[in-house]
C-alpha cells in the first residue's frame, strides 16, 4: 500500500515536471498567447481603484500599480511629473506620466516600438443622459482602463519572453481633463512627453521609434476599430502597415476602411514627426457617461488589439 503510494506520487512529480519543462520549451520557442481574460481582469481590477481622476489617490494608485507591475516584471519604469492648471477645476494639479523599458534581446534600441494608452479617466460624466450623474466621474473601463489593460497584460508577457527590438510602453496622464469642445484641455501629458521627448533626462530620449501605436477605448463588446482620420492622413503607410498585420492575423476588429478624426494622444506625436496610429472605436454610446463600466466591454475585444501588438513586438 505505501509502496504504492509512493510509486504513484512519483509519477505525478514526474508528469508534473514534464509539463512544466514542456510549458517553458513551448513559450520560448514559439509566440506566447495574448490572454483576453487576463487583460479584462486588469481593467476590472482599474476600475476597483475607483476613477482614476488627476491628483486624485485612485490616480496614484494606479501609477503604483503600473510601476510595481513593470518592476515585478524585470521592466524598467520611470514616471515623468509635470505641474499643470487643471483645464474644468482652474487649480494646479501635478499630473504624471510612466515610461515603461522593455529592452530587446540584440541590445539595439534603432527601430524600437512605442505603444501607448491613457490611464487617467474623466472627472465629469457630461455626456450621461441623465443630467443629475453629469457632475459624477466617468468608471472609465473602456476610457482609460481598456488600453492600460492591453498593456499591464503585455508587461507581463515580455516580462518572460523579450522582443528583438526595444520596446516602450508610454502611459499617459491628463488625457481627458478637458472642456468639451476645446481640445487644448486634454492630451496634457502626452503633449508634454512628445514636446520632450528628445530632451536629456526624458526616460525616451535615444533614436527615433519606428512609429507609435495608441490604444484608446478598445474594450467596447465586439470592439470594431476604422483607420482614425489623423493616423490615414498624417501616417499613412505606418497606419496601412498596421491594420495590414491584423488581416494577415484574422483580427476583424480592426477594419481597414476610414474612419473620423479624432483629437486623442497621437497628435502630439505627429506634430513631432513620428509616424503614429490611434487604435479607438469611437462608436462607444457609454462614452463619457457613468455607465462607462466592466459590463460594457469584453475580454474577445481586448484580445484584437492585444494580439495584434504581441505580434507586432515580437516579428517586428
Ligand atoms: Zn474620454
Amino acid at each position: 500500500m505505501f509502496s504504492d503510494l509512493r510509486r504513484c506520487l512519483l509519477v505525478v512529480v514526474w508528469v508534473g515536471a514534464s509539463l512544466f519543462s514542456s510549458a517553458r520549451a513551448f513559450s520560448a520557442a514559439d509566440q506566447p498567447i495574448f490572454s483576453g481574460d487576463r487583460a479584462f481582469a486588469w481593467l476590472e481590477r482599474q476600475v476597483e481603484l475607483g476613477p482614476r481622476v488627476p491628483g486624485t489617490a485612485a490616480n496614484r494608485s494606479l501609477r503604483e500599480l503600473i510601476l510595481a507591475t513593470a518592476r515585478e516584471h524585470g521592466l524598467s519604469a520611470t514616471t515623468q511629473c509635470l505641474t499643470v492648471v487643471d483645464p474644468l477645476g482652474g487649480e494646479e494639479v501635478e499630473i504624471c506620466n510612466v515610461v515603461v523599458t522593455v529592452r530587446g534581446t540584440g541590445g539595439s534600441r534603432e527601430g524600437r516600438l512605442w505603444l501607448g494608452a491613457h490611464f487617467d479617466t474623466r472627472p465629469i460624466s457630461d455626456h450621461d443622459p441623465d443630467p443629475k450623474r453629469r457632475g459624477l466621474p466617468v468608471p472609465g473601463a473602456n476610457d482609460g482602463a481598456s488600453g492600460t489593460a492591453v498593456l499591464l497584460h503585455l508587461m507581463e508577457i515580455l516580462g518572460d519572453v523579450p522582443p528583438p527590438t526595444e520596446v516602450n510602453l508610454l502611459f499617459f496622464d491628463g488625457e481627458d481633463s478637458g472642456p468639451a469642445g476645446d481640445v487644448n484641455g486634454f492630451c496634457l501629458g502626452s503633449r508634454h512627453m512628445a514636446e520632450t521627448w528628445q530632451e536629456f533626462g526624458s526616460p525616451l530620449a535615444g533614436p527615433a521609434p519606428r512609429g507609435l501605436i495608441l490604444l484608446d477605448m478598445v474594450g467596447q463588446r465586439e470592439v470594431r476599430i476604422p483607420m482614425e482620420g489623423y493616423s490615414l492622413q498624417y501616417a499613412p503607410q505606418w497606419t496601412r502597415s498596421v491594420f495590414d498585420r491584423a488581416a494577415e492575423l484574422g483580427l476583424t476588429g480592426l477594419d481597414p476602411a476610414p474612419g473620423r478624426p479624432v483629437y486623442d494622444d497621437h497628435v502630439p506625436f505627429l506634430g513631432q514627426g513620428i509616424p503614429a496610429v490611434d487604435l479607438i472605436d469611437f462608436a462607444y454610446p457609454e462614452w463619457h457617461t457613468t455607465a462607462d463600466l466592466p459590463a460594457a466591454c469584453s475580454a474577445a475585444s481586448l484580445r484584437q488589439t492585444g494580439a495584434l501588438l504581441l505580434d507586432l513586438i515580437l516579428r517586428p
